[in-house]
């Protein structure tokens, strides 16, 4: 690995994997952006290391303003208008709520337990097996639009009932959210962690920062293990959004989406469909338009030489 700043790269990744992992000097390791580390060099050898200095503190300040007192949040908040212009902070409500994790795209630590008290008292198990029952029936209708298709070849057609039939979904929450011992177990740390001395005693920070060691923690430690397709413990329950996975093949609909306008138990089921309906119809055609069609029913990125529709740029 090349020097790049400070130190190498692998002084680098090893710093963050200390105590969990150690890093060979042979690890393949992806750079999603390599001209980013390019030019970050760049700078840090153009910058006077003060600079520097005072960034990393302020970007350590920063970070814990957020879970301090009133005056905390003022600085931040005069600091944030002075570099974006931004005058109006967050009610304190939305801050506390996405602190939590809902809401909010950024698993931070306690997402699962936040969502399962969410889905104890705003989510039934009726709710949830009417919107299983509809996926099934907008695959059920993509597989005859599918059949219908008169451009298509058949071999081609097969290929796409095989990756429908494949494709699983993540309906409202995983049923462990609700299984008191395994989110205990799944927890544990966590909870040792809390109840250490003096952690209650200093308030909202050090929650916080037992959170994040957990947290950062767990997902460290998801290297060198087998990839769990469908890990109940990376799905999003109180997030207002949909999505699909193509290197899974599989949707989420996460509770926190089905409310309001597109979702409601008690509604009859035509207004339903024309809410969440769309959407179902929406994610499965993800598994197959420019960005699914890559990857294969296991999720699996594929060739997609040889179709007579890769041609038309369509195809799953
Ligand atoms: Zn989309």
């Amino acid at each position: 690995m090349p020097k790049i700043f400070i130190c190498s790269w692998h002084e680098y990744v090893n710093y963050f994997f200390k105590g969990i992992h150690d890093i060979p000097e042979d690890e393949v390791v992806v750079v999603r952006d390599p001209d980013y580390f390019d030019r970050l060099g760049d700078i840090l050898g153009d910058t006077d290391p003060k600079v520097i200095n005072d960034y990393v503190m302020w970007r350590t300040i920063k970070f814990t303003l957020t879970y301090l007192n009133k005056e905390a949040a003022l600085i931040k908040q005069r600091f944030r208008k002075v570099a974006r212009g931004q005058n109006t902070d967050k009610p304190q409500w939305k801050k506390c709520a996405e602190m939590v994790g809902f809401g909010t795209w950024r698993k931070q630590g306690i997402n699962l337990a936040a969502g399962s008290l969410y889905i104890k008292s705003k989510f039934s198990r009726e709710a949830k097996a009417s919107m299983e029952r509809m996926v099934e029936f907008v695959k059920r209708a993509f597989r005859e639009v599918v059949d219908k298709l008169d451009w298509m070849d058949e071999a081609t057609k097969e290929r796409a009932y095989t990756k429908l039939d494949a494709m699983r979904e993540v309906i409202a929450y995983p049923d462990e959210i609700l299984d008191a011992e395994k989110m205990n177990a799944y927890h544990a740390e966590l909870i040792e962690g809390m109840s250490k001395e003096g952690v209650e005693e200093c308030g909202l920070l050090c929650k916080r920062l037992e959170i994040n060691k957990w947290y950062t923690r767990t997902v460290y430690d998801k290297l060198r293990k087998p990839v769990v397709v469908g890990d109940w413990r990376d799905v999003s329950v109180a997030l207002a959004n949909a999505f699909y996975m193509p290197n899974e093949n599989r949707m989420e609909f996460p509770a926190g989406f089905l409310r309001g306008a597109m979702f409601n138990y008690n509604l009859p089921p035509y207004l339903n469909y024309a809410g969440i309906g769309g959407v179902i119809g929406h994610e499965i055609s993800h598994g197959f338009d420019d960005q699914g069609r890559q990857y294969d029913e296991k999720g699996k990125e594929k060739d997609t030489q040889g179709s007579i529709t890769d041609e038309l740029n369509l195809i799953c």
